[in-house]
């Protein structure tokens, strides 16, 4: 069997990026843990934001992160329940979700918007006019809840000019995290059947050996025709037990690189 072994080398780079002029204000009082990071898959999309640990509560005040004005509002019954959507000077966008409440000003023009334009209709999405109904950064716009979806947190998002998602840990926002990621094991599957794993027609799951200075270790992996790879990977954050994905992953073979993930933002379409 012809056999070639494979080096592994997971970067250890956590999800802390600078290099944005803005400034942001994290966008609650519930403290700087979360119990998602930005980009992990969901059934059919990526996780377009940062969700903020509430504790199992809601009432956790929400901020203004910047400078800016209110650009629209809306209450569903699913995905993002109560939300508010900030736009920036400089054409790019904020998004707090999952709200128990508005503040009083954005509720009353909720209401009247509700009662008087939509015959009470509970669920409603309403733009407003640019540059209109101003917020401060700190001004509280709203309470953290649990609508939409629950458990109780705040999905968070950053969106540039494009309504594109960033990374709002690629901002100066950011979380303690000095624990590097866990490359736990990963999977080697034959792809067809002129494929072999150690042998096998069967996928394989290789457990590291020894992992030294953030360098996770694996041993040699005897392989013929071709194969796929399913790491299985995490991080995490100081303090909380959490598992995220991790910001940065490459995989190289014999200095040749074959893969690398490292998501900042996405589109929507
Ligand atoms: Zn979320």
């Amino acid at each position: 069997m012809k056999g070639f072994w494979l080096f592994l080398c997971l970067s250890v780079v956590s999800f802390v990026v600078k290099g944005q002029d803005s400034i942001y204000l994290w966008p609650t009082n519930s403290g700087k843990f979360l119990s998602s990071t930005f980009g992990e898959t969901r059934s059919a999309h990526f996780h377009a934001g940062l969700d903020i640990k509430t504790w199992g509560r809601e009432g956790y005040k929400v901020f203004a992160s910047r400078d800016g004005y209110l650009s629209k509002l809306i209450i569903t019954n699913q995905g993002y329940g109560k939300a508010i959507y900030l736009k920036h000077f400089d054409g790019t966008y904020t998004v707090y979700a999952h709200l128990q409440r508005f503040n009083s000003e954005f509720q009353a023009i909720a209401d009247s918007i509700r009662i008087n334009e939509l015959d009470y209709s509970y669920t409603f999405e309403q733009s407003f006019e640019e540059k209109k109904l101003m917020v401060k950064q700190g001004d509280v716009i709203g309470y953290t809840g649990s609508t939409g979806i629950g458990p109780p947190h705040l999905h968070f998002e950053i969106r540039n000019s494009f309504n594109q998602p960033i990374n709002p840990l690629s901002s100066n926002l950011a979380v303690q995290d000095t624990i590097s990621p866990v490359f736990s094991s990963f999977l080697i599957e034959p792809l067809n059947i002129n494929s072999k794993v150690f042998n096998s027609y069967y996928p394989s799951e290789i457990k590291p050996i020894s992992v030294k200075n953030d360098t996770t270790y694996f041993d040699t992996v005897f392989v013929s025709g071709d194969i796929g790879l399913s790491a299985n990977v995490y991080d995490q954050a100081n303090q909380v037990n959490n598992k995220y994905a991790v910001y940065d992953l490459k995989l190289r073979s014999n200095n040749r690189h074959l893969y690398h993930e490292k998501i900042n933002y996405f589109d929507f379409s």
